[in-house]
């Protein structure tokens, strides 16, 4: 039984259903492009969102386009072009061809895809949702198991005293690349997760991207009590007891849920610890068929990969001991332990008393263990030394795998149009070799420059079209509309710091001498500009207190009208922010950003990283391909000393380099930066670059201890 059906369709286009219902579409411009000709302005009113549109499209407009032979021919060739992606067979390097078995299972509490599923808070999520993709491109036989949070995260909306207000908002789970997975009888398939009383039934979702399915878990079903349906209801809640039975469902119903669709996966692959009770399943399974516990865990170890993402404490999750008693007392008789040694798997050796710590759970049972940059797994070795006593340091078995970006999904489309002039037409298969990006040299600055600003006054115009909407339907005071950015000037140096805003990103830094930046802002010849946007997460006040010191200072007229702060911050105005700035400003306080990858995003683009020495920068930056600061810790005021290197690369570096124009108005050594940013970088933190990793380092082992 299909559900999904677009009335209007006509028989000759039935072709663009299964594109809408695969999120292809949305790293191929070409397939957009199909969407967008259909009817531009209701490509732009379901804001870019195909399954939308066909449902609410008129069958005149259809029809036409069904009669139209140069739309034909472009959507037989988009469709061609898919059913080959398709249709290729899977791989795993040097391995096993009977894919359906040998597959990777991956889990994430959220993936951060497309604007119109937002199942994400930040960076993680993207990191997951660029991972899936990539293994579609690569072909490997991978699976991937999340939540579908029927409210998503937050919806931005800032007072007019600065303070963010979280407004809920319901996703409408029917319009939008996502369907129901139906069971033999014709109805949405639903499955129990044990372990509680009552027990909790989750129905299950499935989005398709590229070749990879995902599933997405849903409790806000009739059969539930109104406690469990609120478990998937949004990201990260902030209660411990509802945070807890969250995970639950993730790791174990999550392989309830591949169980029920008759997926074997010989690999799990944990992003983060979030989803780490998984790996109890793998276990009881085991020992279910006759295994001990120590052989059980022995082969679970030799197939799990644990991915760890961050030295904040925060994120990583201890439950208290009395909660884990509560849930899982019947469970470890299952898994052949007692209740101590039960406790002890998620004991930190040094906080015994603490609870039970998820990352430690993960990397007791993790054969393959591994952090997100070079720097990000020596503060990670650091961190859990103590689970390792006997071993040195730097012989903690965590290893590093670098975060990369999809570029298919980050690369701008005009840019890639541009590359495909200069770097010849197939540079997007090949994207991963560092060779083939010597030709951006060949680029004349003049067509790189152009480009560039041309994104730029698309960002700009972005920004004021929001400003003005805010104007005209909820008349705002004008203050708050300045505040979003009406005054920006895409001839002046633009900055941008777009990320969510957690405190140790200190997205107020820029501000701690007001009259030095005052006199950036507002020189005469060679001013700056900046653009922020980004949530603090729903329960952090401290975070809600940067924003509303950033957000005062968009108001302030003394800032000059250089400041603005954009509302609600989410992929799409992503997007535009990376492809459009002139500068990517990140400045968190060492070593908390694990790596970091919106500054990957603006490098691909050509808009170099003005970063603290953190995360991937460490690896990234050679002297030429942007700028860097806070190499070693200081005593003292670590706030004042990275603000004034901050002003200091400014006025002797970037503002001189950017404003060095030539007679015909080309900035060629501001175009060296860029093209030496793109060369250097693109490769080097693509998700392919990644991904291969992934499968040398990890998967293929792991998948030969079946
Ligand atoms: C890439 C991305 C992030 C991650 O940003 P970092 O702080 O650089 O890790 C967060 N939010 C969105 C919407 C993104 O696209």
């Amino acid at each position: 039984m299909k559900e999904k059906i677009f009335p209007n369709l006509p028989e000759r286009l039935t072709g663009l259903e299964e594109i809408a219902e695969n999120l292809w579409w949305s790293w191929h411009p070409a397939a957009r492009m199909l969407f967008k000709k259909l009817d531009r302005r209701a490509w732009k009113e379901s804001v870019h969102n195909p399954d939308k549109m066909l449902r609410e499209l008129p069958a005149a407009i259809l029809n036409s386009a069904a009669n139209n032979p140069d739309y034909l021919r472009e959507y037989d060739s988009v469709l061609a072009q898919f059913r080959k992606y398709m249709e290729a067979a899977c791989c795993l390097v040097g391995n096993n061809p009977d894919s359906n078995i040998h597959a990777i299972a991956y889990f994430s509490a959220e993936y951060g895809l497309h604007h119109s599923l937002p199942f994400y808070a930040g960076g993680l999520g993207f990191l997951a949702g660029d991972h899936i993709k990539e293994c579609s491109d690569l072909r490997l036989p991978l699976v991937a198991v999340g939540f579908m949070y029927p409210e998503g995260y937050v919806k931005q909306r800032i007072r007019e005293d600065g303070w963010q207000e979280n407004l809920d908002q319901i996703i409408d789970r029917d319009a939008a690349s996502i369907s129901r997975v139906f069971n033999e009888l014709g109805e949405q398939l639903v499955v129990k997760v044990p372990l509680t009383e009552p027990s909790i039934y989750v129905a299950v979702w499935k989005i398709t991207v590229g070749r990879v399915p995902l599933y997405l878990m849903d409790t806000d079903i009739e059969v539930n009590d109104p406690w469990n349906r609120g478990i998937t209801a949004r990201l990260y809640t902030g209660d411990v007891e509802q945070r807890l039975r969250q995970e639950i469902i993730l790791g174990i119903g999550g392989s309830e849920v591949l169980e029920a669709l008759g997926i074997k996966h010989s690999v799990l692959h944990l992003n983060e610890g979030h989803p780490a009770f998984a790996l109890l399943e793998r276990i009881r399974d085991l020992v279910q068929a006759g295994k001990s516990y120590e052989e059980a865990a022995h082969k679970v170890r030799a197939t799990t990969v644990f991915t760890t993402h961050t030295p904040v404490t925060a994120g990583h999750d201890v439950f208290p001991f009395p909660l884990m008693e509560k849930y899982f007392y019947s469970y470890w008789p299952a898994l052949g332990l007692d209740h101590d040694s039960f406790l002890q798997l998620g004991v930190h050796p040094k906080k015994p008393n603490a609870g039970f710590n998820m990352t430690a759970f993960a990397l007791r049972l993790s054969g393959y263990c591994n952090g997100v940059s070079k720097r990000h797994a020596e503060i990670t070795r650091r961190m859990w030394h103590s689970l390792w006593p006997e071993l040195p340091e730097d012989k903690v078995p965590i290893d590093y795998i670098t975060n990369g970006i999809h570029v298919p999904t980050w690369i701008e489309p005009k840019m890639e149009l541009l590359f495909n002039k200069y770097l010849g037409p197939k540079w997007l298969e090949d994207h991963d070799n560092p060779v083939l990006w010597n030709s951006i040299d060949n680029i004349p600055d003049e067509e790189l420059w152009k480009t560039h600003y041309w994104l730029k006054m698309k960002l700009i115009d972005a920004i004021r079209e929001r400003s003005r909407q805010r104007w005209a339907k909820n008349s705002v005071s004008p203050s708050i509309v300045m505040a979003g950015g009406t005054l920006l000037d895409p001839s002046i140096l633009t900055l941008g710091f777009a990320r969510r805003f957690a405190t140790y990103k200190r997205a107020d830094l820029i501000f701690q001498d007001l009259e030095r930046l005052k006199r950036l802002l507002n020189d005469r010849w060679r001013p700056i500009q900046i653009i922020f946007a980004g949530k603090a997460h729903p329960v952090d006040d401290p975070g809600k207190r940067i924003l509303q010191r950033v957000f005062n200072a968009a108001r302030d007229p003394s800032m000059g009208g250089h400041i603005a702060f954009v509302e609600d911050f989410g992929e799409l105005f992503a997007q535009y922010m990376v492809h459009g700035v002139d500068v990517w400003l990140n400045n968190p306080l060492p070593p908390m950003e694990a790596s970091g990858t919106s500054g990957m995003k603006a490098a691909l683009n050509g808009v170099p990283h003005l970063s603290i020495m953190d995360g991937w920068w460490v690896e990234g930056f050679n002297g030429k391909n942007g700028w860097a600061f806070g190499r070693e810790e200081k005593n003292g005021n670590r706030d004042q000393t990275d603000a004034e290197a901050i002003y200091r690369i400014l006025e002797e570096e970037i503002i001189p380099c950017y404003y060095n124009v030539s007679d015909e108005g080309i900035p060629h050594k501001w175009a060296e930066v860029m093209k030496e940013c793109i060369k250097s970088n693109a490769a080097r933190f693509s998700s392919r670059r990644m991904v291969k990793e992934y499968m040398e380092k990890f998967y293929t082992k792991a998948v030969k201890e079946i």
